[in-house]
């Protein structure tokens, strides 16, 4: 977005906030995609797959944890790495899961969601021109936290292969050819929010050798870790040679269902752990007491919590998927977390996002096209491609697909 000119008149906060594509030309609030299309479901009566949050509640003894924490007094500062009985339930569940040993004093950071741990991150490591190299599409906040930190965005797509089992996989040379020396950060997201994939062995293998030959951090959002689909997930920072370098970042919000209350969590070598609390610290400095908690409650349930709720998430993914298809879309059955990708061109329609304003009208159903994951200038690539969220009870995945059905009959 370096041709981005924001309006000479702004004051000279809005134009360093326009610059970094914070801000509208004009000076207002760049209103999300998300946040339009959620106001478009309220006012239509639209069932919304736009936004990712579940509508059941999670674990009952998570939230229990919570309710006991308040009652008991649990509503002042918590230290600010976090509460030790979180950091060890943190690194317990790294050790359980994936044999990955954690001081849980000093390797261990507890954030405001994944959202602040991945702020926090960015703003501590990236420098004005530094690179930053992500996959694209990519998760919204990545473009916007690289831009304000003056960070330079390279992406590098996943093509959506229809021959290949409707897999999204990059090009590893296209991948090699991104990362350079000027990349500080390669930032992996698996799995992968909007596309659901997981990326395989070799990908992964191939970001921590060209992490080691450029002297890059490597940044993991895993908030989906849990959620995935048949397929297990590698922690990219259990692979030989990239522990030294890795910041992983995940959350409760997605596992435990409790995307609002904004509990996550850094781990890292102590030295990188430390550059992010420097950073973290005059952020949010803590929150959440009485959910830390909980979260550890919940980090700590037996396995059949987590095979179930992958379970029952692979049924609601089977269910929308089956209603996308009778509908007209082609779609990309994902590995793992909340959504789907579909394509509308099957349907006749060439422009997800203008399709994306006319669905509550054509079906009272409610998505997020794809272009809002990619830099503008790429947007040709995903024009007819639209997010729509599974993590929603049976019944409503049942009626949004029998509305979806008046789609492929117009
Ligand atoms: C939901 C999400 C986040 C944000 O996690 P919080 O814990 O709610 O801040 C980060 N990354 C990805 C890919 C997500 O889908």
């Amino acid at each position: 977005m370096s041709d981005f000119s924001p309006d000479s008149d702004l004051a000279p906060w809005q134009r360093t906030a326009a610059g970094a594509g914070l801000l509208a030309p004009d000076g207002t609030i760049a209103a999300t995609i998300f946040a339009e299309m959620s106001a478009l479901a309220s006012r239509t009566g639209a069932i919304n797959l736009g936004q990712g949050f579940p509508d059941e509640d999670g674990p009952p003894e998570v939230l229990e944890a919570a309710r006991r924490a308040i009652a008991d007094g649990v509503n002042q500062y918590p230290p600010g790495m976090g509460m030790p009985v979180l950091r060890e339930a943190i690194a317990a569940h790294q050790r359980r899961r994936y044999d990955i040993e954690l001081d849980a004093a000093s390797e261990v950071l507890v954030t405001a969601g994944a959202t602040e741990a991945l702020a926090a991150t960015i703003l501590a490591f990236v420098d004005t021109g530094d690179e930053v190299v992500t996959f694209e599409p990519y998760y919204d906040a990545y473009a916007a936290m690289i831009a304000r930190a003056g960070g330079v965005h390279r992406t590098v797509p996943l093509r959506w292969s229809v021959g290949q089992g409707h897999d999204w996989r990059p090009d590893h040379d296209e991948l090699r050819a991104a990362v350079t020396d000027r990349t500080r950060i390669i930032l992996v997201n698996s799995p992968h929010n909007p596309t659901g994939t997981v990326l395989d062995a070799e990908t992964l293998a191939l970001v921590v050798e060209l992490a080691e030959r450029h002297d890059a951090l490597i940044v993991t959002d895993e908030v989906y870790e849990h959620l995935t689909f048949g397929v297990a997930h590698t922690p990219i920072a259990t692979l030989p040679g990239a522990r030294e370098r890795t910041i992983s970042i995940s959350s409760g919000g997605k596992t435990f269902s409790t995307t609002g209350w904004k509990i996550g969590w850094v781990t890292a070598p102590a030295a990188l752990v430390m550059a992010v609390l420097a950073v973290k610290q005059y952020l949010t400095y803590v929150n959440g007491a009485p959910f830390q908690p909980a979260i550890a409650t919940g980090l700590g349930l037996a396995d059949a919590f987590f095979t179930d709720a992958a379970a029952a998430l692979a049924a609601k993914r089977d269910l929308l998927a089956a209603g996308l298809t009778a509908a007209g879309f082609a779609i990309s059955l994902p590995k793992a977390g909340y959504f789907i990708v579909a394509d509308a061109a099957p349907l006749g329609y060439s422009d997800g996002a203008a399709l994306c304003r006319e669905l509550p009208g054509l079906a009272g159903v409610v998505g997020v096209p794809v272009t809002a994951f990619a830099h503008p200038e790429r947007h040709a690539a995903y024009s007819s491609l639209v997010r729509f969220a599974f993590c929603k009870r049976r019944e409503v995945l049942e009626e949004a697909s029998h509305r979806l059905a008046a789609l492929s009959v117009k």
